[in-house]
């Protein structure tokens, strides 16, 4: 058993400011990818731990939490983004042990954090309302306040940026958080909870209860005491999550994964769009809701393309995350098996190329040699649902208007990719994607937290990340004041 050295105790739910003890008495394990070994235990939270940290919010917000004042939120996010910055590294190999994220990729998740407490911490006290002419004898201004309780509830590919995106825009309004962390990667939401203890975070603004979606998930899913939910996730799981919202009558923040397409033109920089064309899809062994795993490539280059991202794919080096190679572990068994299953019918396509995992990779791991796919059509599956694996399929066009509306032909829209030389055409297919981001000849611009991130259609609806954010978070009071 690999050894866990912890800054903070991964058997609690942090609730009201204090360490507890799940109220069951049960505990889950803690699985390494990289080896398949357990590695420790989380708490099981489940719904009276969940009554519980809904109760610690509301005691929060009625009290210490809710009186203090924008300016000091942001030097408490501030002091938490000072904080993580001090133990990047070690939340990097917290993670990279937790989820098999190689140890480079994890630290920039960590740095990621870091930036949005910063981000965060600086905007909360630039949020304002604003005074509306009106009527003579009236004065009018709007209140821009937090919804009250936030609950969170994220995945396990990228746990520190979702937290950074989602709980700490909900903290800079002023909301009181309720976090439930995915079962297969707890150990990261755990310590940045003790690092807001440490940073001086008043009791009951942010709880943290791990445990089962079905468990812990689906009891704050359905708490009435919960004013706004923020979900990333599976597209099954969001719909769940909007239906019992759709109960309490509450606002929903969904972030459901996708299909996002880079388009390839006969006259696009090619030694600068390869790296983002295969990286894009392998990058955290393609477990990202924003992975481009559809490369559509005008037929005059489809084979030159092609070719030279094979030729990438065959250098590709898969292993234990702390090796930091290319492409980690799969998070699980079960991850490992779905996407062995989308690859053992592909519909007419054929492998065009595939990574290595090198040998004396544990073979408890949940290996998976990157696999890049020619000949499907867009209609086939692997072309049209989320795989989450490091799996990208290429597909010829021949024209502009047919490269949009294969873009356009899924019932994703998340993220996509134009590279052109020509500036009016990649403004025009801009318009015409139906996605939440556009990349003009790069792809995820270095994810900065600057940028409102989220879906259309079933990549599912509300913004996070940059000031958008913000305003996702709070809820606008007008205020008619009449005085003659
Ligand atoms: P994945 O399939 O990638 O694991 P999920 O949508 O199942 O994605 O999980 C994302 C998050 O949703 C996790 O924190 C998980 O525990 C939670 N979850 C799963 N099922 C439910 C549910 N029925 N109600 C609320 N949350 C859930």
């Amino acid at each position: 058993m690999t050894k866990l050295d912890l800054f903070f105790d991964p058997t609690r739910c942090f609730i009201g400011g204090k360490w507890v003890a799940p109220a069951g008495g049960e505990y889950l394990p803690i699985e390494n990818p990289s080896t398949g070994e357990t590695i420790g235990e989380i708490a099981r939270g489940q719904a009276a731990d969940v009554e519980a940290a809904v109760a610690a919010a509301q005691a929060g917000l009625a009290g210490a939490w809710g009186k203090t004042p924008a300016f000091e939120r942001g030097r408490i996010l501030t002091r938490m983004g000072q904080a993580v910055l001090a133990r990047v590294d070690e939340l990097a190999r917290i993670e990279a042990m937790d989820v098999g994220k190689p140890l480079k990729q994890a630290r920039a998740d960590a740095v990621a954090l870091a930036r949005y407490l910063e981000f965060y911490g600086g905007a909360c006290d630039k949020i304002m309302g604003e005074t509306i002419p009106y009527l003579d004898g009236y004065t009018v201004y709007t209140l821009r306040e937090p919804h009250g309780v936030t609950g969170h509830i994220i995945p396990w590919n990228y746990p520190m940026q979702i937290i950074g995106r989602s709980v700490t825009a909900a903290l800079a309004m002023g909301n009181a958080a309720v976090l439930k962390p995915a079962e297969e990667a707890c150990l990261t939401a755990i310590a940045f909870a003790k690092i807001a203890e440490e940073a001086g975070l008043p009791a009951g603004a942010l709880n943290v209860v791990p445990g089962l979606g079905e468990e812990a998930g689906a009891a704050l899913t359905a708490h009435p005491g919960v004013n706004h939910i923020s979900f990333t996730g599976s597209l099954a799981v969001g719909e769940l999550i909007q239906r019992a919202a759709a109960k309490n009558v509450i606002p929903v923040t969904l972030e459901l994964g996708g299909k996002s397409p880079q388009l390839v033109f006969e006259d696009a920089d090619l030694d600068r769009a390869l790296p983002f064309l295969v990286n894009a899809g392998i990058q955290n062994a393609g477990q990202t809701c924003s992975a481009s795993s559809r490369i559509l490539v005008h037929r005059s280059i489809h084979d030159q393309v092609l070719e030279r991202m094979a030729e990438r794919y065959r250098a590709l080096r898969v292993g234990p995350a702390i090796d930091d190679l290319d492409v980690g572990p799969l998070v699980s068994g079960r991850q490992q098996e779905i996407v062995g299953e989308f690859l053992s019918d592909l519909g007419g396509g054929e492998i065009a190329a595939r990574g290595e995992v090198v040998s004396g990779a544990p073979t408890g791991g949940h290996y998976l040699a990157p696999a890049l796919v020619s000949g499907v059509k867009p209609d086939n599956r692997l072309a049209q649902d989320e795989i989450f694996g490091p799996v990208q399929v290429v597909i010829p066009f021949d024209d502009e208007a047919e490269a949009v509306a294969t873009a356009n032909g899924t019932e994703f829209g998340l993220v996509a990719g134009v590279w052109s030389r020509d500036g009016g055409r990649t403004m025009r297919v801009a318009k015409a994607i139906r996605t939440g981001q556009v990349f003009l000849n790069n792809y995820g611009a270095g994810g900065g937290v600057e940028l409102p991130f989220g879906g259309v259609g079933k990549s599912g609806h509300g913004r996070e990340k940059g000031f958008e954010a913000l305003y996702g978070f709070s809820v606008l009071k007008t205020v008619a004041a009449w005085h003659g």
